[in-house]
Formats: C-alpha cells, structure tokens, sequence
C-alpha cells in the first residue's frame, strides 16, 4: 500500500473514530435528558392528580371523565393513587390498567419513597405522596412517544451525517495527503533522470525548512560527492591511461626501430637496456598505482598496530638507500625519547613506509647533493617527521597543486617520476587522522612536516 493511501485511510479511520464518538455521547446524553425529563413530568402529572382528589376533593368519578374525554395524545398516562394500605383509591381506567401494582411494589415504594422503572414501552414512575399526615402511594405511566420520536429524528441525522462527513473527510484526506507527498512524486521523476552521464542534475529542495527538503538536501549532498568521486575516477582513469601509454609507445618504438633492419650486438644491447629501463617505469608505476588503491581502502579494511616511527624510518631509509645507492639520508633525533610512547605512533607500518620512501626519495631526488635529512621529534599528542633538502625547491604556484594526483612541478625536468609519490603520501597520512605540509624556497630547499598522532 502506498504511503498515500496509507495516510489517506488512517487519517479517514481517525476522524470516523471521533465522529462516531462524538454521536455517540451527543445521542447518550440526549436520551439521558429526555428519560429524566419524562419521569419529571410524570411526577408532576402524578401530583396534580392526587391534588385534585385530595386538596380540591374532585369526585373520581369526574376525573375519570375528565381523563376519557381529555383528547391528549401527546401526553397518554395512567395514574393510580393508593393508600399505604394497598387500597385503590383512583385509577385512570382501571379497564385498561397497564401497571400491576402488587403489595410488594407499594411497601418498595413506602421504604424507597420513590421509584422509576421500565415496563415494557411504558415508563413508570412510583412515588410516597405526604398529604395532611397520611401517606399516599402514586403510579403513574406512559409512553413517551414524543420524546422517542425526537431520539430516532436525532439517530437519523447523527447516522447520516456520519456517513457524509466520512466521505467527505475520505475525499479530503486523499487531496491533502496527495499534496502532502507531491514533492516526494516530483524527487521521483527528477531521480530517474539522473544516471551517470548527468551527474550534476539536483533536486529541488523546496523551502529549505520541512523533512522533505531536508532528504532533497542530503540526497543533492550525495549526488555533490558521487559527482565529485566520478570525475576523479574519470581524470584518475586518463591520467593512468596517458602515463602507461608514454613508456610503453617509447618501447614499442624503440624495440619496431631496432627490428627494421640487421643490427650490431652494441645496438641490440642497447635497445635492450632501454626497453628494461622503460619496463621498470611501468612497473614502478603499477606499484604505486595499487599503493594509491591500498591507501584509498576503506579504514576498516587496513590493520593498525603501534608502530615505532624510529625503526619505521630506518627500515624505509635503508630500502631507498638498496633502491638508489647513490642517495644519502641523515636520520636525526631532535628530542631525547625519554619513553618510547612518545615516538610511538597507532599505523599500518607498510603504508607510513611507503609515504616516508616518497618524501625521502624526492628529498634526495631533487637536490644536486642526492642528500636529505629526516628528523624525528614529538609533541604530547603527535609523532612528528621532517625531511629536509638543500635541493631545488618548489615554487610557491606549485605548491598549493603538488599533492593532486599526477601533478608534476615546473621542476620536473629536474628528475623522472609520474606525479603520484605526493598524492599518495598524502593519502596514507590523512588515513592515519594526520597532516603533511611543505615549506620551500626555490633555490634553497624543501621540507615536509609530517605529524601522526600516538593514538
Ligand atoms: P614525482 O616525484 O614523481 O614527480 P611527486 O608526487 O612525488 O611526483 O611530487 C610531485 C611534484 O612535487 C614533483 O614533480 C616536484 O615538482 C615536486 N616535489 C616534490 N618533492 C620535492 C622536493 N623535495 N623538492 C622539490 N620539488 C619537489
């Protein structure tokens, strides 16, 4: 069922509910009244009677004519006064006497001085009537067909308005709870335009306040991230494309080349050199490419432990140094390490290596010495690593850009790489909830603050 019948039946079954419930105490309280109101005129009736034969000492003979010629077919009671004794001392009609009293109903009435009760359509009424010191007992009865008459009158509007205000209430609900999730419609057709070739289509959010505004506003939030990872992936997918075509067209080339015609051992070793060479850029590419993939894991999906940053950093020094023997690297203490929990920080170690290799291989890389110094020092909530050159520095346009993915300075020509070494430091550290920054003075060196937290 859909919410809009949903809403659209509850809202009917409420209001019926209460529509029926108010009848209902209307009719309850309605009869009420006209019971009370009946007994009332009864008594009265009741009284004037015995008034009349005992106070005005009418003959009953006339009040009995009195009672067969009255034309009184609103009000058709029957009246009965007796002593205490039981004796019949008037009766409307005795022929057609309607309420047998019994000497049981006159002490009843004697001990609870009044009495009301139904008999059959009938109400009666039984009273003990003082008069002049003696006791007189009165019945009275009759059928209020009036009153009756008004009670059906009453069931008959209550039931039909009932019915005419569910209708209506059905109709109105239907309109309202339509109108209600009409923008809800509106999310669903503007949702099914969108697919991956339109991405930046959004959702009206409407007035910017209610519920469904707000799921307008977190769904374009969605879209704003699914866009912005989809254009990444796409750039991301070109950029590696363009970077693995460059090496292997210089391959291709160079092997096509060598093939043309008969050639001298030199230039077959040669050739072979190059095509190493460029084969140990592509691999040295695909290496970085699945580290960029391990560091953009999801956080659940790495292994943390407590990694000490000094063995980290001598195990990643010694690896650059087996890579590029010719690259030198100082490793320096800043602070005395009191407890190793102050160097001590909570990591994935094959991934902090990787990203301190990067910054330690450009260290070197791009100083004319091949030289770079990594200290290490602490705060009370971080690890904090510098690497330091006295290389060709970064110009300050490149700097806000050298940690995209791909991105290469203007001092590329300077040494080989594929713009990935700092995009994919940069990944590892924010993992590990840290910061890097660089400082740089062309001309004068570089350095890159890396700040990991114990814990
Ligand atoms: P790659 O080194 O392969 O070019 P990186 O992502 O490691 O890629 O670095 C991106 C760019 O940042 C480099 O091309 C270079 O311009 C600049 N860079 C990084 N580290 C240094 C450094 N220590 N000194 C000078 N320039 C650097």
């Amino acid at each position: 069922m859909t919410i809009r019948k949903q809403l659209t039946v509850l809202f009917t079954a409420g209001i019926a509910g209460l529509l029926l419930l108010f009848s209902l105490i209307i009719y309850w309280s309605l009869a009420n009244d006209r019971e009370d109101d009946y007994y009332g005129l009864l008594r009265h009736t009741a009284i004037t009677k015995a008034n009349l034969l005992l106070d005005a000492k009418v003959n009953p003979s006339v009040l009995q004519l009195i009672y067969r010629n009255a034309e009184n077919t609103l009000f058709e009671e029957e009246v009965a006064i007796y002593d205490t004794s039981f004796h019949l001392l008037y009766h409307d009609a005795v022929e057609i006497d309607k309420v047998k009293e019994t000497r049981g109903m006159i002490d009843n009435i004697v001990a609870r001085k009044e009495i009301r009760f139904y008999q059959g359509s009938l109400q009666v009424v039984g009273i003990l009537y003082m008069h002049r010191g003696h006791q007189y007992v009165i019945t009275a009865a009759a059928n209020d067909k009036q009153g009756y008459a008004r009670l059906r009158n009453l069931e008959y509007t209550l039931c039909l308005t009932f019915l005419v205000g569910v209708i209506l209430i059905y109709f109105a609900s239907q309109f309202f709870a339509r109108k209600a999730l009409q923008p809800v419609a509106d999310m669903v057709d503007k949702v099914e335009e969108i697919t991956a070739t339109n991405l930046d289509l959004r959702l009206n959010e409407g007035n910017g306040k209610d519920e469904i505004a707000e799921l307008a506003v977190t769904f374009n939030a969605m879209l704003d991230r699914l866009e912005r990872s989809f254009d990444a992936q796409k750039e991301f997918v070109s950029n590696i494309s363009h970077e693995l075509r460059t090496p292997l067209t210089a391959m291709l080339t160079e092997l096509q080349v060598t093939m043309e015609k008969e050639r001298d051992n030199l230039f077959y070793k040669e050739s072979i050199v190059h095509a190493i060479s460029d084969a140990k850029k592509l691999v040295r590419l695909s290496n970085s490419l699945l580290d960029l993939a391990k560091a953009n894991y999801d956080h659940t999906e790495i292994s943390f432990k407590q990694v000490r940053l000094d063995e980290l950093l001598l195990d990643a020094h010694s690896d650059v140094l087996h890579n590029h023997p010719s690259f030198k690297v100082n490793m320096v203490f800043e602070k005395d390490i009191e407890d190793e929990k102050q160097i001590t920080v909570k990591g994935n170690a094959y991934l902090l290596k990787v990203a301190m290799m990067n910054l330690v291989e450009n260290g070197c890389k791009f100083s004319p010495d091949h030289e770079c110094t990594v200290s290490i020092s602490y705060n009370e909530t971080t690890g904090i690593i510098r690497i330091q050159d006295n290389g060709v520095g970064i110009s300050e346009a490149d700097q806000q850009n050298i940690f995209n993915a791909f991105y290469r300075g203007q001092n590329s020509q300077y040494s080989r790489g594929n713009g990935i070494g700092l995009s994919l430091s940069k990944k590892i550290v924010e993992l590990h909830h840290g910061t890097v920054t660089v400082y740089s003075v062309p001309g004068k060196g570089t350095t890159f603050t890396v700040h990991l937290p114990h814990q």
